[in-house]
């Protein structure tokens, strides 16, 4: 069996994105960086992916290449909605043994999600365990622009990107089968996210906040309005979702699915009303869907409508420690 040193060697030095500023990259005690410019700030995040918690257990069904992807995304989403341009990434891994296969399908995966954002492998470790994949992010924003969750203000309109629902639509056919319209095109957005990063620049200066939708779109947007001691009404029945789901019977149902489920990795963003226009502008420059879905309010309340209609969610959002 390969070593340690083989395996990094392997796969994790070559084929990565060279980076801006590696002085001296994986193979020392540490990376030695340059920051980028003193009219930058340094954006940090880190996340952590367990078997068994944050994905499906590996079998012969599950590709390691899109894990490799998902782990690197699911950070970069994070980059996302900070507004920052990705950088370098370390990344921490245990896995139950070295194997060969395994470990050329996942370094493809991270390599392919790495080169998409132009963000440099600079290190790691690497050791025997439960399969788990931690990695940080590092980033940059200039001075003053990082997209907070504190900034939203009453009146704003609130946006998400993209459309929801379909990560959380494919874990639940695993509970439970039987319909299995579209999972193909459902599971590859579970595997493959995509970090919302030129989305992210191009809020900077123009969202009054920000948040990635990892827990589900009720649930981060919740943290948004904790951090902005504001309220928010909530219009159901505006929430985007994909085709396949959107095609459902039971579309009310399907709505409260896809904003209480997670791993949508879109941003839920605020803007002033005086921004609309520019939202349209953005929404044809960048070629994503923008979807007005509310607004904020005062007081601390989140109400959620559908058709007018008050509605209440019976179970929102992927929480580690609390019921
Ligand atoms: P140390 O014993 O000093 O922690 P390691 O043998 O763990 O050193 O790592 C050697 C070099 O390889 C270091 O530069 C480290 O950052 C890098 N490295 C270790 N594991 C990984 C990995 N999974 N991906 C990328 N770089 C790694
Ligand atoms: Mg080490």
């Amino acid at each position: 069996m390969i070593g340690e040193s083989e395996i990094i060697e392997r796969y994790f030095r070559e084929g990565f994105v060279g980076g801006r500023g590696v002085m001296t990259g994986i193979g020392d005690d540490a990376a030695v960086l340059r920051a980028p410019s003193d009219a930058d700030e340094i954006v940090i995040s880190c996340d952590t992916l367990i078997e068994g918690v944050h994905f499906p257990k590996q079998d012969s069904t599950t590709h390691a290449t899109d894990l490799g992807y998902r782990c690197l995304a699911v950070n970069l989403s994070d980059l996302a909605a900070m507004g920052a341009d990705p950088l370098w990434f370390t990344l921490a891994l245990s896995m139950p043994g070295a194997d060969e296969n395994w470990l050329r399908e996942f370094s493809g995966g991270l390599r392919e999600c790495a080169a998409e954002a132009n963000i440099a492998l600079i290190g790691g470790d690497t050791c025997r365990g439960p399969l788990v994949c931690t990695i940080q992010v590092i980033g940059s924003v200039p001075k003053g622009q990082a997209l907070l969750r504190s900034g939203a203000a009453a009146g704003d309109a609130i946006y998400v990107s993209g459309d929801l629902g379909a990560a959380a639509a494919w874990l639940q056919s695993l509970e439970n089968d039987g319909d299995t319209e579209d999972l193909a095109g459902l599971e590859r957005k579970f595997w493959r996210p995509t970090a919302q990063l030129a989305l992210g620049k191009e809020l900077r200066q123009r969202a009054s906040a920000a948040i990635d939708i990892s827990d589900g779109l009720v649930c981060d947007l919740a943290r948004i309005l904790r951090a902005s001691n504001v309220g928010a009404k909530l219009q159901l029945e505006k929430t985007p979702l994909c085709e396949a789901l959107a095609r459902r019977s039971e579309h009310e149902k399907t709505l409260k699915m896809a904003v209480a489920g997670g791993d949508d990795y879109q941003l839920c963003f605020t803007v002033s009303r005086g921004r609309q226009a520019e939202l349209a502008r953005l929404e044809q420059e960048l070629n994503i869907r923008l979807t007005r879905i509310g607004e904020i309010t005062e007081g601390d309340n989140l109400e959620i409508f559908y058709h007018d209609r008050p509605v209440s969610l019976d179970h929102a959002g992927h929480r580690h420690f609390t019921e």
